[in-house]
């Protein structure tokens, strides 16, 4: 097997099995914290000498969390918590739980209450993160977190340890970007699903692991042909575009992902946390450098002009919107994305996703009247 081969295969196990990872981490006597989405502060986790280990549901179905959320609830949080109940997560020394959808409000109590031995640590992240207030207001719950992690591993970080922290976080988003970038030009060998295991392996893996065995697959791909393509070309965006069988999809029909403005994927490592005298406030300036997220409030909706650019960047046929079923943010988002793109001339396919969904023959249909469509135009 080429070595090209071999680490896609690495990323797809790791990703593919996020318990083994989470067993491996303790096995070793590794602190881990697990991070529920969106943009939890990663480093303050690396500073004190713990792991961040990312929590975004699983394809499975639920019982035990239906006593917490009412049916209505996106899966990502419903199957987070039956697997926190179900004891899948033991080894968690804490949860963070941010607050920036109102599902995610009730999160945080729903935990306490079903998962008894594994505390949360709230994050909260200012609105209105832009101005001088909304910077503030992030630093201070920030450095209040800084204080429960200390408690938690028994030290105290210096800045010191911070800065190193967001050194190699922002080390390991340089790479997944240089991957992001690189893997259009692979598509026979970087399919939808082998892109969405590197990208997502990142959440389950110690970041300079992560990094280490990144820069080799970029060192690796260095070696391999470019290839040409005769399928279509996509810009994915949403909140998760992990499904395994969606994916699947995508391949039988010949579509490649060239970019992505999904909160799982680019959204996540798209800005550097800056380096700044206190470093504590270079993480509230990240959280007002990022841009076209559905959870982050987003004047003049920046995520269509955004997206739009992407499809002529990269010159997509055009938009999947993968919508994460009962996810309020995103659904609301759709009305005026769709409109820009639809003003822009760029077609847009929704595509509803669940983690508990078995059959995907309508987004099947709709993939493959898509994909038929546009071979239909380029004749
Ligand atoms: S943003 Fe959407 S998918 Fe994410 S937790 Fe909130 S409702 Fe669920």
């Amino acid at each position: 097997m080429r070595k090209t081969e071999q680490l896609l295969k690495d990323f797809s196990g790791i990703a593919g099995n996020p318990a083994a990872q989470l067993k491996a981490l303790t096995a070793v006597g590794k602190k881990v914290v697990g991070c529920m989405p969106y943009y939890c502060p990663e480093e303050l986790i690396l500073a004190a000498g713990m792991v961040p280990f990312g929590l975004w549901g699983a394809e499975m179905q639920i019982s035990e969390s239906k006593r917490y959320f009412p049916a209505f609830i996106c899966s990502l949080l419903q199957t987070t918590l039956e697997l926190g109940i179900r004891g899948k997560l033991e080894g968690l020394s804490a949860v963070m739980v941010p607050m920036l959808c109102d599902s995610l409000k009730g999160m945080g109590a729903n935990w306490e209450y079903g998962v008894k031995n594994i505390p949360v640590i709230p994050v909260a992240h200012a609105q209105n993160r832009k101005t001088e207030a909304g910077i503030l207001f992030t630093a201070s719950q920030m450095r209040k977190i800084r204080g429960q992690l200390d408690a938690l591993s028994g030290k105290s970080m210096t800045d010191a340890d911070i800065a190193a922290a967001i050194a190699l976080k922002n080390r390991q988003r340089a790479s997944l970007r240089a991957f992001a970038r690189l893997a259009p030009s692979y598509p026979d060998l970087i399919t939808p699903s082998l892109r969405s295991a590197v990208l997502k392996s990142a959440y389950f893996m110690e970041p300079a692991a992560h990094t280490e065995k990144l820069d080799a697959l970029l060192t690796a791909l260095s070696d391999e042909m470019p290839s040409e393509w005769d399928g279509l070309s996509v810009v994915t965006t949403g909140i998760l575009a992990d499904s395994p069988d969606l994916l699947r999809i995508l391949e039988e029909n010949r579509v490649r992902i060239v970019d992505d403005q999904v909160a799982q994927e680019s959204l996540s490592f798209r800005e550097d946390v800056p380096v700044t005298s206190d470093p504590i406030r270079g993480l509230a300036e990240r959280m007002a450098a990022i841009e076209g997220c559905c959870v982050l409030f987003d004047l003049g909706k920046k995520r269509g002009a955004m997206l739009i650019d992407q499809v002529k960047q990269s010159g997509a046929d055009g938009v999947f919107y993968i919508l994460t079923k009962f996810c309020d943010p995103d659904e609301y988002d759709y009305v005026p994305i769709r409109r820009m793109l639809d003003e822009a001339g760029i077609p847009c396919l929704l595509l509803e996703v669940d983690q508990q969904m078995k059959n995907y023959e309508q987004a099947r249909t709709a993939i493959e009247a898509f994909a038929e469509m546009h071979r239909l135009e380029r004749r």
